[in-house]
């Protein structure tokens, strides 16, 4: 069934007569389009494509199962939306709650007539089960952070700057006809216990975990895959800790089985870290849903209200952070089949010590 069809589906289930879509990974999802600024209109059985001028002549070409109006200055998208919701006959419309306070005071002004309406969950659970296509884009975008990362790891030697690397990250994707994800992460000795860290002018030392957190966006789609690397021989400690962050990754990755919850698969990483007292060290959650947004929509963690379905794509990202120590996050891209989990990416997750 078309995406359409599937989110008209949804709308009768809901009773919800017209859809007000404006947030544009969604838009992009819906229709192919590929510029950053447009609008859906979807009613039962007619709808609307609604941009601004810069984008006609790309959205004639993208978009192809609903009609596209335009409009240019000195109208505003409000004013398009209007004209749309009286060629459609639009009396009440429900609109995305992650829409700002200001554009919801605009459109409560420009709307006169109509009824605005929260829009009960229609797109996410949608939005969270890819389609093969949709999966296939991903594996293509894990492929080429898989380079990406053999293609930095010669890189990993005393006296290289965290800043080196990750510029070398970013050449690498362009490169490669790809865009950055995100910026990379690129975290060296005691930086390392910073989940968030960016890359700074630090010059990697012996005896340094290196964390590299990077991803590729190809063809619309993202990947997000973190290793962290010993540069010379690891000590014991770092290899207990890092021992146990990868056995938490495979323990929780083995739990990612339709029908169970995202609350479940995260308690798995943290049962495991426990037991080596290290889940105190774990502060965020254990993963996200991957797609046209490196942070997709639901997440596997404490507060998730997510089931696990086959076709969604999540990451998997335990991490243990010590401050004054260093930290170690491992994280892969997973599939989630009827027939159990699928790695998407191949990078080696054993320890890799950087003579
Ligand atoms: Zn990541
Ligand atoms: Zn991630």
């Amino acid at each position: 069934m078309k995406t359409i069809e599937r989110v008209r589906h949804q709308m009768a289930a809901h009773g919800v007569p017209a859809l007000l879509l404006t947030d544009i990974t969604t838009v992009q999802w819906l229709t192919g389009f590929t510029g950053s600024s447009a609008a859906v209109v979807l009613t039962k059985e007619g709808g609307e494509f609604v941009t601004d001028s810069r984008y006609t002549i790309q959205a004639h070409e993208q978009v192809k199962d609903l009609p596209v109006r335009t409009f240019g200055s000195p109208k505003k998208q409000s004013d398009a939306l209007i004209e749309s919701f009286k060629a459609l006959e639009v009396g009440t419309v429900a609109f995305e709650r992650s829409v700002t306070f200001a554009t919801w005071e605009d459109w409560r002004e420009a709307f006169s007539g109509v009824d605005l309406v929260p829009s009960p969950e229609i797109v996410k659970p949608l939005r969270m089960v890819k389609s093969p296509e949709e999966v296939a884009k991903i594996r293509s975008a894990c492929e080429l952070a898989d380079a990406c990362l053999k293609h930095v790891e010669r890189m990993l030697q005393p006296g290289v700057t965290e800043y080196d690397i990750g510029l070398d990250i970013e050449f690498f994707f362009r490169r490669n006809s790809a865009e950055v994800g995100f910026s990379p992460i690129v975290a060296s000795g005691p930086n390392s216990a910073r989940p968030h860290a960016t890359p700074s002018e630090r010059t990697l030392q012996r005896g340094d975990f290196v964390t590299i957190d990077l991803g590729a966006k190809l063809d619309g789609y993202c990947s997000d895959i973190t290793r962290t690397y010993v540069v010379g021989k690891a000590d014991d400690r770092q290899r207990e800790v890092y021992g146990q962050v990868l056995k938490a990754l495979i323990e929780s990755t083995r739990a990612l089985v339709p029908g169970t919850s995202g609350v479940a698969v995260d308690a798995r990483a943290r049962e495991v870290l426990d037991e080596k007292g290290l889940a105190q060290y774990f502060g965020h959650g254990l993963g996200h849903g991957l797609g046209r947004a490196v942070h997709d929509l639901g997440s596997l963690s404490t507060r998730s209200t997510d089931t696990i379905e086959a076709g969604q794509v999540w990451t998997v990202e335990p991490g243990v952070y010590i401050e004054d120590f260093g930290g170690v996050r491992i994280e892969d891209d997973v599939h989630v089949t009827p027939n159990g989990p699928e790695i998407l990416n191949s990078t080696s997750k054993e320890l890799t010590e950087i003579q």
